[in-house]
């Protein structure tokens, strides 16, 4: 049986791109090949918040008990080693029966599902088959998978999407989120910017990018991602995003960010969690 580390398994609204206010199963994948410190902070810099939270480790038991933090990624314990002991190793028998309870009507209707991290396209893809065609995720129509996209799709996992993907062969609809990341995440271009990876997500179903963006300097470099992708013939939705890992961040910046999107044609993705629930944990 396949066994998944789970750092987050919860029910709630999508807050972010296409599938915003659909009522959603989050899963989230531990594991992450970026550290994102950056969005400002260098790496390794003794300020960063991440670090002062993992020096202090042994009164955090739980997800809920983490601090927030204003800068770099705001899923940190979704990948930190630190802090890895929060995040179980469940069967995919065990997450299919949580994700029924988490259901209002204990079986699948209309919920969308949400498979992200972490990078969830790291070695659980292995797992992903066996879990979403557990007989106890029938009626599931519709998946986005939430990815910085720079994982390669396995052979095995392209033949399941492909089986089952609404664009080939199957009834169930696709999507990739991909959130390339930019320089303000602290990443290099040349490992955050792997277009022909992307391109390939598109064989399997729909794609879409979306680009977190904080000053008028990011939109040069959202501008400049846009033409790479494109002239690799990715042709999915653009959507640009305000940075905010927490509601005064995002509250600074929302109405520069949606006007340009605006100006360019590009859709504005709103942060629904941060709207509602001022980006608590779980939602
Ligand atoms: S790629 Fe995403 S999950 Fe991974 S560290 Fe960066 S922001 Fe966090």
């Amino acid at each position: 049986m396949s066994k998944i580390k789970v750092a987050e398994l919860f029910y709630s609204l999508q807050g972010e791109g296409k599938y915003v206010g659909v009522p959603s199963v989050f899963l989230r994948t531990f594991g992450c090949n970026f550290t994102c410190s950056g969005f400002g902070m260098p790496k390794g810099d003794v300020s960063n918040e991440r670090d002062g939270i993992a020096v202090n480790i042994g009164q955090f038991k739980s997800y809920n008990d983490l601090p927030l933090v204003h800068t770099g990624c705001d899923s940190y314990a979704s990948w930190d080693p630190r802090l890895k002991h929060l995040s179980p190793v469940l069967t995919t028998d065990s997450i299919v029966e949580s994700i029924k309870e988490l259901l209002p009507n204990k079986h699948w209707k209309e919920e969308h599902l949400i498979i992200t991290g972490g990078e969830p396209l790291l070695g659980w893809q292995r797992s992903f088959a066996d879990l979403l065609s557990h007989e106890g995720m029938a009626g599931l129509k519709s998946i986005t998978f939430e990815t910085n996209g720079t994982q390669k799709l396995t052979d095995d996992f392209k033949k399941f999407l492909f089986q089952h993907g609404s664009k080939n062969k199957g009834n169930v609809e696709i999507v990739f989120s991909v959130s390339a990341k930019l320089s303000a995440s602290g990443e290099k271009w040349e490992e955050a910017i792997l277009p022909a990876v992307v391109a390939d997500y598109e064989q399997y179903g729909e794609v879409y990018l979306k680009f977190v963006v904080d000053k008028d300097s990011d939109i040069e470099e959202v501008d400049r991602a846009v033409y790479v992708y494109r002239d690799n013939g990715i042709r999915g939705n653009i959507y640009l995003m305000p940075v905010g890992g927490t509601d005064q961040i995002y509250f600074s910046n929302f109405k520069a960010v949606a006007e340009m999107a605006m100006k360019r044609g590009w859709r504005y993705s709103p942060r629904l969690q941060v709207d509602i629930w001022r980006n608590a944990w779980g939602t």
